[in-house]
């Protein structure tokens, strides 16, 4: 029997979902698979990952889901392109579909593993799906990136058609018929045997937020201190629980702030895709090489939240404890360590990316980046934000600091470790003589 593989990653939904209803609909049985690729698990830092478990209880949905619409879900522990050798070995596949993935590891992995396909005489098809504009569909007039993130979104929406939102029809064609039944197959990995920990944090519901919450979006975004201030929908999109057409069409349709926040998502996913080296480097030239100064106890304050510093401590003490902070919170943290404490963006991008539920490659650097002043969207370096203000301004009756830092305001809470203006001018005059330096 003819075979046609869909190999879930960050997309894992069965509705609205671009690859796995091309899958469906290529004349071939459909296997769906999810592979716990070694690559990316053995480097975790911990055994005890809430993203690990997750994805596992996600995928024994998805398995659940596949047996009582009467087909088979294989999922694997290992590395794809040795779990793809055997599969190809073993049945006869037609074709593998997949949806695209835009990370430079991702990216190499694809490549490969279509290789693989060919020499066993299968197609390998990979599909846009958690993105509504990729890779080179929204180029500047000089046919690169925009470097402005406000002409990229103009140029965004007006590309804009009905269309691009339009649900996939996955789940209708999720039906027997369509699905292959492979007796015998092996058992799926268990966490335990995985050598992970189960570990799980509060997620909210994989549904559109409520309509009430989006169309005041705009209005409580920057108020870290109420529960609902934003859509607390990353954790989703990243894994693809939620599709982000659907989001879209209802911020396109309540909220255009929601919407634009979401093509910032497009964007930092189109630049990664062109310039995977800013996953570990700046991208201007002029700061590469700032002297930052890395102090290990300063670090090691900032990430315990002892910094003396309310909202910084509180997001930090936050992502602690739940593997989630506001974005207003990020903000402030990252800007803090960056700036204030003049640390390389890429000690804080790496602590943010063991430690974040919604952790996604893209979206960190782009942001980490941009607050470091040496990413591609064109943020002045000089831009040092005041921690005190930005306190007064979006928490300004201290609930998301008692929240998560009960002892302030008592003697228990630490003095600031560095005076805001003192550490301002050291930052803009270390940035400003490095800047001129590489001139
Ligand atoms: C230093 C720093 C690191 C970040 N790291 C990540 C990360 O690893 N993963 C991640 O998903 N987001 C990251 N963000 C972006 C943003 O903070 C989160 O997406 C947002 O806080 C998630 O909460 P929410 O779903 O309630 O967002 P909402 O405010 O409800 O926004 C809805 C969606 O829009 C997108 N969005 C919102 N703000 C941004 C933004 N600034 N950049 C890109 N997309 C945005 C997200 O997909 C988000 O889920 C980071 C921001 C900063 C400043």
């Amino acid at each position: 029997m003819k075979l046609t593989l869909f190999w879930h990653r960050r997309d894992l939904r069965q509705h609205d979902n671009a690859g796995l209803a091309a899958a469906l609909q290529s004349g071939y049985p459909v296997v769906p698979l999810f592979i716990y690729d070694r690559e990316i698990l053995d480097l975790l830092p911990s055994r005890r990952d809430a993203r690990v478990t997750f994805i596992y209880d996600e995928v024994e949905r998805l398995a659940r889901q596949t047996e009582q619409a009467g087909g088979t879900f294989l999922a694997f522990y290992g590395r794809p392109l040795e779990v793809f050798e055997e599969l190809l070995t073993q049945h006869e596949v037609a074709a593998i579909y997949t949806n695209e993935d835009y990370e430079p590891y991702a990216s190499e992995r694809d490549t490969a593993v279509a290789a693989l396909a060919q020499r066993h005489g299968a197609a390998f098809q990979a599909l846009k799906d958690q993105v509504i504009f990729a890779k080179n569909e929204l180029l500047g007039k000089n046919g690169k990136p925009q470097r402005i993130f406000g002409a990229y979104r103009k140029a965004w929406t007006e590309a804009l058609r009905d269309e691009h939102l339009a649900p996939y029809p996955s789940r209708d064609l999720y039906t027997a018929e369509r699905l292959a039944r492979l007796p015998g197959a092996a058992p799926r990995p268990t966490l335990a045997g995985m050598g992970f920990e189960e570990f799980r944090q509060e997620v909210p519901a994989s549904e559109l937020p409520p309509e009430s919450l989006v169309r005041n979006y705009h209005k409580t975004r920057n108020t870290p201190g109420r529960v609902d201030s934003s859509t607390r929908r990353s954790v989703h999109l990243r894994f693809g629980t939620l599709s982000v057409r659907e989001l879209m069409r209802q911020a396109r349709e309540l909220n255009p702030k929601l919407l634009a926040e979401l093509i910032w998502r497009d964007y930092f996913m189109m630049l990664l895709w062109h310039y995977p080296f800013t996953a570990t480097e700046s991208f201007e030239p002029r700061l590469r090489h700032v002297p930052y100064r890395n102090n290990e106890e300063e670090f090691r304050a900032w990430c315990e939240g002892r910094t003396g510093y309310p909202l910084v401590d509180a997001g930090m003490r936050e992502l602690h404890q739940t593997g989630y902070l506001p974005n207003r919170a990020r903000i402030a943290a990252a800007g803090f360590l960056v700036k204030h404490l003049l640390t390389d963006w890429r000690l804080g991008d790496r602590y943010f990316a063991d430690k974040l539920l919604d952790y996604d490659m893209s979206q960190n650097v782009g942001n980490w980046q941009w607050m470091a002043g040496t990413g591609v969207v064109a943020a002045p370096w000089f831009r040092v934000y005041s921690p005190q203000s930005q306190l007064e301004q979006y928490d300004p009756d201290l609930a998301y600091v008692k929240r998560w830092v009960p002892e302030y305001g008592t003697s228990a809470y630490p003095a600031p470790i560095v005076d805001h203006k003192f550490a301002r001018d050291r930052a803009i005059e270390t940035l400003r003589a490095a800047y001129r330096a590489a001139q």
